[in-house]
């Protein structure tokens, strides 16, 4: 099984306070007005790389305690997307996603632990995370997922940036 990868790097920002592995879909049909990712709206972008490559790459980043799915938009690629979730058994993770969690498929949502979703807008940038206030946040607690509000991420991550300092 193969996806369009458009790249895999190191990220310290899409998961605040933890060092993540961030994997770039290429390809996304939604065209967002305030798009900053337009280079990767072509779905035959990037290369094209086995779950294995990907695997190996995610491996290659042992302090990693996060992967991040983003684009692009990686529901596009929802057959990968769901083997590549089933794989990886020891990292928290986590999905950027233009499309509304309401339409997200309900086998996707077992493998996930966050999801940040909506399209981006720049009228309501926030110079924070989110990157803008329409997008949701939401973490599963158990079988359930919560909306987490600007307070309740302040504390969800406190202890991460405990674990962070200690780690270095
Ligand atoms: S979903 Fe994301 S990548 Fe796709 S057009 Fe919208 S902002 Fe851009």
């Amino acid at each position: 099984m193969h996806a369009q990868i458009a790249r895999i790097c190191t990220s310290f920002i899409d998961v605040p306070d933890k060092i993540s592995v961030a994997i770039y879909f290429a390809g996304c049909s939604l065209r967002c007005k305030d798009c900053q990712n337009r280079e990767l709206w072509d779905p035959r972008g990037g290369e094209k790389k086995s779950l294995g490559e990907v695997l190996t790459k995610i491996k290659s980043h042992p302090l990693a305690e996060a992967v991040v799915f983003l684009g692009g938009e990686p529901i596009e690629q929802i057959d990968f997307l769901q083997k590549l979730c089933l794989a990886i058994n020891d990292k928290e993770k986590v999905l950027y996603t233009g499309r509304e969690f309401e339409m997200l498929p309900k086998a996707l949502l077992e493998h996930l632990n966050l999801i940040i979703c909506g399209p981006y807008r720049s009228d309501l940038h926030t110079d924070g995370w989110p990157a803008s206030s329409n997008q949701r946040i939401l973490r599963k607690k158990g079988k359930q997922w919560q909306h987490l509000i600007s307070m309740d991420i302040q504390k969800t991550f406190k202890s991460s940036t405990t674990k962070l300092t200690q780690k270095f």
